[in-house]
This record gives structure tokens, C-alpha cells and sequence, in this order.
């Protein structure tokens, strides 16, 4: 029995996360072949202004005993942004050593992608998570002054480099991408990024079947943008993973149809997965955000615990749902978020009954 650990958090969140553990219950309903639960969570900024913090004290002792954690969206206007990615999604990040995050740039066909060329559009973003850009080190000094200064720390360290490295290597060679692109910038960034550089080509060598490049992060940009189809794995440090993974998004129809996971590749803590979207609190309530990129992370959350053909299901029933044109707003469409919930699940339930799994 696999347990799993629910925080829908806030705005579209707990719309989209709804659609995803119906989802989840029909497999359970349906599916002898997998068993979970779940406990829902109702952490997030409304808890934070009744409670003064974002999350109970014992939450990531709680949250310990899961095997996975499915997390929708978090941002309020009422809460301060470092204040809800400080003391959620950051402890939970990094005290689970959640140290890759993976990010699928996949094409689906009936999305519009900005991008007209007719090629498949297939690439994975693995980003390193747990340090370089992002370490929080640093400080801020005289402020309102004149002599005000800021300074913010990238910490890399070889043991994170190689560790994200050989991570996007296995995922290549497992997953049949035949080319590793690095994004790098040692050209201006001389200490961190030539560390970056240097662990990247060291692990390199030892996957001689799959071909590597290390392009910088300016050029890179623009070729993701000119020819997505030629890209496999992408590996990218904190900052620079954070940035493609929106271009990646972008390319392949928006916001609203990209997963994510943050994964402890050792499994000594529950891997969290979530969309790549926020809040959306232009949209929330409104009962019409795109639920694909939550029902898509539940898939990504399947495939880790070992349900691949369940994971599988999943990701052709909402292609299936986007070629017969159910899609929100965000897609042209005029579905509401429970119809293409509703929809792909019809999808899910039709091939359960049929045996097709
Ligand atoms: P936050 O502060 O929580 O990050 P945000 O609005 O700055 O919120 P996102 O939530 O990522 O950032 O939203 C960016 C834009 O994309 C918004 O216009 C939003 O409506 C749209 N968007 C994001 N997710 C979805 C979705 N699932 N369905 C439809 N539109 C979405």
C-alpha cells in the first residue's frame, strides 16, 4: 500500500488538485493492480493568516512517512512570495533532498504551440534543486541608504554537479534521448559554472552511447525557441533550469499542460510533484483553469511509485481529450475544468473496463 501525502495549497490549486485525486480514486476504485491512500493537507497562505506560518511545526516529520507528495499551487496576494516559497515548498525541497527536478516538454497533438513547424516536440528539463543559484546565501546591508548593497551567493559543490549529471545521463540512456545539452554561461561566470562545466564533461564520459553538448544559456534560449524538436535532455542548474523549464513550457502549449516532479533519486524521502504553474489568482474560482498539468504530475507520481502502464493510461487519455478538442480557455477552448477532468477520466474508466492495461 503506497500512502500519499496531498497539500492542494492555494488559488487554482485546489481546483486542479481536485480533478487529480478523482482521478486517483477511480484508479483505486478500479484498478486492483494499485493501492494507495492519501491524506489531504490544507497547508498554504490561508492557514498562514489564521495560524502565522505556512505549515505546522512537525509538518516535515508528518510529511516524512509518505511514499510520494502531491502538491498543486501556492501564492496568495495577502502573503508575503518569500514567505510562501520560504516556509513551504523550499523546507520541503530541500530538507527531503529533493535534489532533481524534472520537467517533460512534450507536445501533445490539438494543442496550438506557438511554435508552427510541424515537429515533434519531445525534451526533458532536468534541474539541479537543491543548491547553486538559489542557496539563499548572502545579504542585505544598509538598507534605504545610499550604501545600501546586496550580495546573493551561488554555492556549487561537485557532489551536486555529478549527482545531477549522471541523473541526466541514466534518464537519457533509459528513455532513448540520444543527446544531453548542458546549459552553461563559464564564459561570464568563471568559478561556479566552469565547476558546472567541468563535473558535467567528467560524467559525460562515461556515457559514450549518448552525445553531449554544453551551449550557453543565451544561445541555448534561442534555440529552444527556433528548433524545440532537436533537443532530448536538458540539464541546467537551479536558475537557469527554473527559466528554460518556462520556455520549455511555452513552446509546447503554456502553463496549463506542464508537470513536474522534484525527486529524491535514493528514495530515503517521499519526491514531490506538482505543476509547473502557481496560484493563478486571476483565474481562481472561476472554475476554469486547465487541470492537465496537475492530472499529468499525478502521472509522473504513478511512474515514480512503479505504476508505469497506469502512468501511461493517463497521458494517452488526456491526449485523447485534447485531440477531441475538450480543453479550457487557456487552449482556445470553452470546457470548464471539471469537463476536461470529467472527460479524461471517461477515457481512463472506458480502457479500465475494457482490460486495456
Ligand atoms: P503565482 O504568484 O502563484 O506564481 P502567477 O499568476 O504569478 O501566480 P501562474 O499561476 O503560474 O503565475 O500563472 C501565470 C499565468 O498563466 C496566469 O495568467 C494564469 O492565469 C495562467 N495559468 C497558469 N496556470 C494555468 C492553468 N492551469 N490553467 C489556465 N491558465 C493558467
Amino acid at each position: 500500500m503506497h500512502r500519499i501525502a496531498v497539500i492542494p495549497g492555494d488559488g487554482i490549486g485546489l481546483e486542479v488538485v481536485r480533478e487529480a485525486l478523482a482521478t486517483l480514486e477511480l484508479f483505486v476504485n478500479n484498478d486492483t493492480d494499485l493501492t494507495m491512500e492519501w491524506d489531504v493537507f490544507d497547508w498554504g497562505s490561508e492557514y498562514y493568516l489564521e495560524h502565522g506560518k505556512m505549515m505546522p511545526e512537525n509538518s516535515l516529520e508528518v510529511l516524512k512517512s509518505f511514499d510520494a507528495i502531491l502538491f498543486g499551487a501556492i501564492g496568495d496576494a495577502r502573503v508575503p512570495d518569500d514567505v510562501t516559497i520560504w516556509e513551504l515548498i523550499m523546507p520541503i525541497r530541500k530538507e527531503f533532498q529533493q535534489y532533481i527536478n524534472y520537467r517533460p516538454a512534450k507536445h501533445l497533438k490539438g494543442i496550438q504551440s506557438p511554435i508552427q513547424n510541424n515537429k515533434d516536440i519531445d525534451f526533458v528539463i532536468i534541474r539541479e534543486n537543491a543548491e547553486g543559484e538559489y542557496s539563499n546565501m548572502g545579504g542585505h546591508l544598509y538598507k534605504n541608504t545610499k550604501q545600501e548593497v546586496a550580495v546573493q551567493n551561488t554555492v556549487m559543490t561537485r557532489e551536486g554537479c555529478e549527482k545531477v549529471a549522471r541523473y541526466a545521463f541514466n534518464y537519457a540512456r533509459e528513455n532513448n534521448y540520444k543527446l544531453v545539452t548542458s546549459a552553461t554561461k563559464s564564459n561570464a561566470i568563471v568559478h561556479t559554472m566552469k565547476l558546472w562545466d567541468h563535473c558535467l564533461m567528467n560524467v559525460s564520459e562515461s556515457y559514450p552511447d549518448v552525445a553531449f553538448h554544453s551551449v550557453y544559456i543565451d544561445a541555448l534560449a534561442a534555440s529552444m525557441v527556433q528548433h524545440p524538436e532537436k533537443f532530448g535532455v536538458v540539464v541546467a542548474s537551479n536558475l537557469f533550469g527554473d527559466i528554460l523549464s518556462d520556455l520549455g513550457s511555452a513552446v509546447v502549449g503554456g502553463l496549463g499542460v506542464s508537470p513536474s516532479a522534484n525527486i529524491n533519486p535514493e528514495g530515503a524521502y517521499p519526491s514531490m510533484f506538482e505543476p509547473v504553474h502557481g496560484s493563478a489568482p486571476d483565474i481562481a474560482g472561476k472554475g476554469i483553469a486547465n487541470p492537465i498539468a496537475q492530472i499529468w504530475s499525478l502521472a509522473l507520481l504513478f511512474d515514480h511509485l512503479g505504476y508505469s502502464k497506469q502512468a501511461g493510461l493517463i497521458l494517452s487519455s488526456i491526449e485523447s481529450t485534447v485531440r477531441d478538442q475538450v480543453v479550457t480557455p487557456d487552449l482556445g477552448g470553452n470546457n470548464s475544468t471539471e469537463e476536461v477532468g470529467n472527460a479524461i477520466r471517461g477515457r481512463v474508466a472506458a480502457a479500465l473496463q475494457g482490460g486495456k492495461i
